[in-house]
């Protein structure tokens, strides 16, 4: 089968290897459609993730949805969510969680197992989704639902991070969101704030297209940070007082100082976008203003949330795809997303 694999900085070579064989508890999936996320990005051009190496000629991608073509002999999985459950069998469409955690360390004995101490992740430490075929735990799938199209259900997993960030914030009927960044994250982010009740949701992006985007999506009013400053837009718009949450989704020193000056004292900043090492930001107006800043990581239970608000169109992820591409010409799709003049790119026919 055709696979893309990470052999290091700016290398990401397509090679002919065999299908995998599920191991024990895992499913062979035959791959539908995948995102082109930015950590694909981010591993192609810094050769880490957060800190962590990937292996070398890992397979990388990590947003898919594949149909299920082998399921290892003794391997059950039923999934429950409020609004979908069944067995996951031969046949059955789903996308997937792509961090496997241990299962015994101290966060997951807690329920904790999104924070694990020694958590795997598809496209880093274990073959990911830029590939025919894919073999995962099955513990970590859900199923899709029949009338979500193959691309919607690729970006289950980017808009389940978006619902994450958002459960990480207090964010709630009435509040002022800013979201920093309006790419593939910063676009499901507003969307996710504004079903969560958000009255105003603030967007700063360089970017034209990406602007348009966003207030297509509902967005109240979208800055361009090169024309305008962000904390003036919302100071304007809050009579001074400032965002009761930012979401950070840029991962810049600049951009990061910016959420400070935007949000207003004793409010929230999620930080999403990753930074390709230590930030500068003056700690002091987190202290003086009693700031709030928290991580976020995907978690499988946010899976069911996204799944359904996907199904049920209460958020359309599709309207951010700006390209296709077929998975032979992975390595141009991943140049589109990293060149700009693009929100979400995805990959189909995988063979
Ligand atoms: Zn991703
Ligand atoms: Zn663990």
């Amino acid at each position: 089968m055709r696979a893309f694999k990470y052999f290091g900085h700016y290398d990401i070579r397509e090679v002919e290897v065999e299908i995998p064989k599920p191991k024990q508890g895992e499913l062979l999936l035959k791959m539908l459609a995948a995102g082109v996320c930015g950590t694909d990005l981010h591993i192609r051009s810094h050769g880490d993730w957060i800190g962590k190496a990937p292996l070398h000629g890992v397979t990388i991608g990590h947003e898919f949805v594949g149909e299920v073509v082998e399921i290892r002999e003794g391997t059950h999985f039923s999934q429950k969510y409020p609004h979908i459950s069944g067995d996951i069998k031969v046949g059955s469409r789903v996308c997937a969680e792509p961090h496997v955690p241990c299962g015994s360390c101290y966060f997951c004995l807690r329920g904790q197992s999104n924070i694990c101490l020694d958590i795997g992740h598809l496209g880093v430490t274990r073959d990911g989704a830029f590939a025919e075929y894919l073999t995962i735990p099955a513990d970590r799938c859900s199923l899709v639902p029949e009338g979500v199209s193959d691309t919607a259900a690729s970006l289950i997993e980017p808009l389940a991070c978006a619902l994450r960030a958002v459960h990480r914030s207090p964010l709630t009927v009435g509040s002022t969101v800013a979201v920093i960044g309006a790419g593939p994250m910063g676009q499901d982010v507003a969307k996710a704030a504004r079903i969560g009740g958000a009255s105003q949701v603030i967007v700063s992006e360089p970017d034209m297209m990406r602007r348009n985007m966003a207030e297509q999506a509902g967005c109240d009013a979208a800055v361009d940070p090169n024309v305008s400053d962000l904390a003036e837009t919302v100071m304007e718009l809050t009579h001074g007082i400032g965002a009761d949450v930012v979401f950070e989704a840029a991962g810049l020193s600049e951009t990061v100082s910016q959420a400070i000056d935007a949000v207003r004292h004793g409010g929230t900043i999620v930080q999403i976008g990753v930074p390709t090492g230590n930030i500068d930001i003056d700690i002091r107006r987190v202290i003086i203003g009693e700031i709030s800043i928290v991580g976020e990581h995907a978690t499988q239970w946010d899976f069911g949330a996204a799944i359904d608000l996907i199904a049920s169109g209460k958020v359309d992820v599709e309207s951010s795809v700006t390209h296709t591409f077929a998975l032979e010409k992975a390595l141009e799709a991943m140049d589109t997303a990293e060149n700009g003049g693009s929100v979400k790119v995805v990959l189909r026919n995988f063979s």
